[in-house]
């Protein structure tokens, strides 16, 4: 199973990803993690993004395809994968079908969650209490005043994605405004209509 996640920050993408990685077998690629980690272990690709997502800004584009391609070429991959936080242009999803296309594999299915963006600052302001609560410290983008800034991105950057999408036939939205479990129920259902139709 090959999906794509998409979904302004604060939609709720990282907890359904772990459902779909835990019912599907395949492996969580999280560009924002990914590079996370690579700031945290101060790596040379963590020096040159640590301001840049800080700033709640887009990475470059090559850093990025250039991490999910070693990510799909790796055996862990072999059974799938569920993209999130990436494409996040319409570049990077043309960037993406070549890649794809190169290795002879295509996407099963874009998962959108759709969320108000009203919503979205409720819910990171939850994630940083929660986060603070465990005694851990919080991203450094999660903030209200970068937030901000990581939707615009969003909304201007990430939602053509949603179009480019379903020309293809391979967008499936979803009312991310749901509880967490009729969300992922309704992900389960519209995977197997696509599977059972062939799509
Ligand atoms: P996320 O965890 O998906 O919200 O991503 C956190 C930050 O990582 C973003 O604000 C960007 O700075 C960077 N980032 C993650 N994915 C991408 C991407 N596909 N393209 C460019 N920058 C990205």
């Amino acid at each position: 199973m090959r999906l794509v996640l998409l979904g302004p920050p604060g939609a709720g993408k990282g907890t359904q990803a772990e459902r779909l990685v835990a019912h599907y077998n395949i492996v969580p690629l999280s560009t924002g993690d990914l590079l996370r980690v690579a700031v945290t272990a101060g790596s040379p690709l963590g020096l040159k993004v640590k301001d840049i997502m800080a700033r709640g800004e887009l990475v470059p584009d090559d850093l990025v395809v250039a991490l999910i391609a070693e990510r799909i070429d790796a055996p862990e991959a072999k059974n799938g994968f569920i993209l999130d936080g990436f494409p996040r242009t319409v570049k990077q999803a043309q960037a993406l079908d070549r890649l794809l296309s190169e290795r002879g594999l295509k996407l099963d299915g874009v998962i959108e969650l759709r969320v108000d963006e009203d919503i979205l600052v409720d819910r990171i302001e939850k994630r940083i209490r929660e986060t603070k609560a465990k005694g851990q410290t919080a991203r450094a983008d999660d903030d209200p005043v970068v937030l901000k800034q990581r939707v615009a991105h969003y909304r201007k950057q990430t939602a053509p994605l949603s179009d480019y999408y379903h020309q293809k036939g391979s967008l499936l939205a979803m009312d991310g405004m749901q509880g967490v479990d009729k969300v992922e129920a309704d992900i389960e259902r519209a995977l197997q209509e696509r599977v059972s139709v062939g799509g």
